[in-house]
């Protein structure tokens, strides 16, 4: 078989690759921010920090704008519908980052009226552990995301089909 040499300024790639890529550089984040790990999340997308050097800096509040759910403090059992409804609403391939230890656990709210774990109800991608977490922490997070969208993403996001992340809207009482 001949081996056709490529010019210098060709490359060869598969599409799935081209498109996560773009994908992964260009997380629009829908702010979840209900407590104090909410203020860290200002600070990571404030000048110090600057998320935007990972190209996620676009927060939006419009769901159906955005890809990154960011949940950051605890989310009691009254705003679980809004959560997720908000989740619902996003468009698909969707992912969530858990922020600090009352969105991951509950954290010391260990009371009927907080949600023990997000992930009770809607996937999590990424938990970033804390009390609060540093920004470094969530920009951590957030590469980390980048490099499963880039190893696991596929063109037409079917990766995301996966029942695990199709969790059916729970009771909030059982
Ligand atoms: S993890 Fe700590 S900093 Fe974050 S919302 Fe809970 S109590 Fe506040």
């Amino acid at each position: 078989m001949a081996i056709v040499e490529l010019p210098e300024n060709v490359g060869v790639t598969k599409l799935d690759e081209v498109v996560s890529w773009c994908r992964k550089n260009s997380l629009w984040p829908m702010p979840y921010a209900t407590a104090c790990c909410g203020i860290e999340l200002m600070a990571t997308g404030a000048s110090k920090h600057d998320i935007a050097r990972f190209g996620a800096e676009v927060f939006r509040f419009s769901p159906r704008q955005c890809d990154l759910m960011i949940v950051a403090g605890r989310v009691v059992m009254k705003m679980m519908p809004v959560l997720q409804r908000i989740w619902q609403q996003m468009h698909e391939p969707k992912w969530c980052i858990s922020m600090g230890a009352c969105a991951s656990t509950g954290g010391l709210f260990d009371t009927y009226s907080v949600v023990q774990g997000i992930d009770r109800f809607i996937p999590v991608d990424v938990y970033v552990p804390g009390c609060p977490p540093r920004p470094e922490q969530l920009i951590q997070s957030i590469v980390d995301l980048q490099e499963k969208i880039q190893q696991e993403g596929k063109i037409w996001g079917r990766e995301f089909d996966a029942p695990s992340r199709q969790q059916p809207k729970r009771a909030l009482q059982e």
